[in-house]
């Protein structure tokens, strides 16, 4: 991991490595993580809080990913709010807790990622969560209309939109699950599609029509699998 963590930027990305930190500190005392932290705990992959770090992300286009056997990484050159950040460790999460329980989860079979990439996006609320989002960002610019903060802010978002909007670059090491983030508005089911999708392009082994057909393979089974939770939250 001594690449991710290194910073191309001098002073300026070791900063935002620091701040990303901090943000990740306090995604730690939400209760949803510590509810998640608690049942990996209960299953025998208890996780310490160096689980979670920010790093540097050089040509990736994720905010975020989960390396079994290593941890949860942020991409810290590539996220700006702290309800970003609570997101991505909610959603990582959950694929660390699947790494957990299913002792002959292959991450590199298409099905199996595409069955966490569901329950991930369906049990972390991502889809509601970038709809909240978008409101609070449409309501910041409609009562900031001529601030230097508002512009500010939608340079940030300009740049992200950019970041997302381009598409995604295969990984060059398969045994790790990147996943996808970006605004949208679609209903939920068709938002958490859209970003399964997104997420499987990463993994060789979805090429083609693979990650669709897998993707709805498992739809029904993994969709209405929500534990560690009796129902969705
Ligand atoms: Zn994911």
């Amino acid at each position: 991991m001594a690449q991710d963590s290194s910073s191309p930027g001098g002073s300026l990305g070791v900063k935002a490595v620091d701040k990303v930190q901090a943000m990740i500190q306090k995604s730690l005392q939400l209760p949803k993580v510590k509810f998640l932290r608690q049942r990996m705990a209960e299953a025998g992959c208890t996780v310490k809080d160096n689980f979670f770090r920010a790093v540097v992300c050089q040509g990736r286009k994720g905010m975020a990913y989960f390396a079994p056997g290593h941890g949860i990484f942020v991409c810290s050159n590539h996220v700006t709010f702290q309800d970003e950040v609570n997101q991505l460790i909610i959603h990582e999460l959950i694929h660390a807790y699947d790494d957990c329980r299913a002792v002959n989860l292959r991450w590199n079979n298409c099905a199996h990622q595409a069955c966490s990439e569901i329950r991930a996006g369906h049990l972390s609320g991502d889809c509601h969560f970038m709809r909240e989002l978008l409101r609070g960002h449409f309501k910041l610019r409609g009562h900031e209309p001529t601030g230097s903060k508002n512009a500010r802010h939608r340079e940030l978002i300009s740049k992200r939109d950019n970041l997302n909007s381009n598409g995604y670059i295969a990984p060059s090491r398969p045994n790790y699950v990147y996943c996808w983030f970006s605004f949208d508005l679609d209903e939920p089911k068709e938002c958490i599609r859209r970003r399964v999708l997104l997420s499987l392009f990463s993994n060789p082994n979805c090429v083609g029509s693979a990650a669709k057909d897998s993707m709805e393979d498992v739809w029904d089974i993994c969709y209405n699998d929500t534990q560690p939770f009796d129902k969705a939250p």
